[in-house]
């Protein structure tokens, strides 16, 4: 029986681990659920879960979630906590064995790197935590031993096709040892591949968020459409996997049939395949290295037609190559252009700006921050700051 606390309960991710969870009650007890404002939703959680206990660090909605639970005698004793700092005490209790990092954003960070910190097993899907902090985040789990999992579908896939000693090194093996030639990660190119480029500044945020393939949270479906994503899960890539810029593609792939690929130095080339359901990643890290049912219905090769590929066009998604760029250009890099990202995101997603200008500021922010030193995680959060505060008034500036 593993115990579990799951960071981000009322996201996307945490809907699809918790029906999961419900699908295995002799394998998985629910210990924390954690979610910031949506105390409607967590009644509902409660409900089903009955959960130790609950964060909403949101005081307003911790206090309504609470006169909630009052009423129900089963209910009534679920403590509900309500600080930053709660999150990270749900996820390092003893009690707890694995953790779903599912928190959208750079607030997932501090309660991600403290399970990683305590040894927990990591199941991360936040991957914005892994780009803010990616030498850090992996050195803390190689000396605590904590095992991180990759939720997200593309790094999942690559995962399930390394060899079982890259696996088990957690970030830190040489994979050219053990023969891999190149990661190649798979995009469906979002909602906006086919259309003419001089179209992209008028698109609206629901245009934005409707994905040809998945079903996801607003913001992570606003990076698909940016091509951000991809660019995220590089950076995300070459952390969880140890790899040189040689050894990272991308390729454009609109069916989201292959979630990713490895390459061989014989020529082989590995590839995981599935229905886009977050459930099928989410179910492999859960059980891992067991296999369980997730509730997703098998691929029908009858019916899937032609399954097609293409290189990225960075002129369309310029978003993209400034994470590439970002990448190898160091820590600071990527720290502001997650954070730069999340505020032209959350402003685009508000119709205050353009989705034109989120490639722009995300642009200006890391050329005007990022060549700040940051050698622990208070100089990563002060770069985060910093970038937040820039990426602010370039949008007041212009828009
Ligand atoms: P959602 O927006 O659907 O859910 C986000 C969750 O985080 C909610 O539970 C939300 O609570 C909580 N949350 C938001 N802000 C805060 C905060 N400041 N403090 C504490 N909790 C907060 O996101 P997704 O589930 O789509 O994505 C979650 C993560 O997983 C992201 O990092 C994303 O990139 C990654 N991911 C998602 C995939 C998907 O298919 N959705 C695929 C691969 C990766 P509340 O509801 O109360 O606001």
């Amino acid at each position: 029986m593993q115990r579990i606390s799951v960071l981000g309960a009322t996201g996307s991710i945490g809907e699809s681990t918790l029906d999961v969870v419900a699908r295995h009650p002799e394998h998985f007890k629910v210990f924390a659920l954690t979610a910031h404002k949506n105390w409607q939703a967590m009644v509902v959680l409660c409900r089903r879960f009955v959960p130790d206990v609950v964060v909403m660090t949101d005081a307003q909605a911790a206090q309504s979630l609470r006169a909630e639970l009052a009423s129900s005698p089963l209910l009534r004793n679920i403590p509900v906590l309500d600080q930053v700092d709660d999150l990270c005490a749900v996820v390092t209790a003893t009690e707890v064995d694995t953790v779903m990092a599912a928190i959208v954003g750079a607030a997932g960070l501090a309660p991600t790197y403290a399970a990683v910190k305590a040894g927990k097993r990591v199941l991360l899907a936040n991957k914005e935590a892994l780009v803010m902090s990616g030498e850090f985040f992996m050195r803390a789990a190689q000396q605590s031993g904590a095992q991180v999992l990759p939720v997200d579908s593309e790094h999942n896939a690559i995962f399930q096709a390394l060899p079982e000693a890259v696996q088990q090194a957690n970030g830190n093996a040489d994979l050219a040892n053990y023969g891999v030639q190149k990661i190649i990660l798979t995009g469906s190119g979002g909602p906006f591949r086919d259309l003419p480029i001089a179209d992209l500044k008028k698109q609206t945020p629901a245009a934005a968020c409707a994905h040809p393939n998945w079903s996801m949270g607003q913001k992570i479906s606003v990076d698909s459409a940016t091509m951000l994503n991809k660019g995220l899960e590089y950076i995300e890539a070459r952390w969880l996997f140890n790899c040189s810029q040689e050894q990272l593609e991308i390729v454009v792939h609109p069916q989201s049939v292959i979630h990713s690929m490895v390459q061989y130095t014989d020529g082989s080339v590995l590839a995981q395949l599935g229905q886009p359901d977050m459930r099928t990643p989410i179910a492999h890290t859960m059980a891992y290295p067991q296999r369980i049912a997730s509730g997703v219905a098998p691929l029908n090769f009858s019916t899937l037609g032609a399954l097609t590929f293409m290189a990225p066009d960075l002129q369309r998604y310029p978003c993209l190559k400034l994470a590439i760029d970002a990448c190898w250009a160091g820590q600071s890099a990527t720290t502001a252009l997650n954070a730069a990202n999340e505020i032209a995101v959350a402003h685009f997603l508000h119709e205050k700006i353009p989705f034109t200008a989120i490639a722009e500021i995300c642009a200006g922010v890391v050329e005007l921050t990022a060549n700040a030193m940051v050698d622990d995680m208070d100089a990563i959060l002060a770069c985060d700051a910093n970038a937040r505060r820039v990426a602010q008034e370039l949008i007041e500036k212009r828009w």
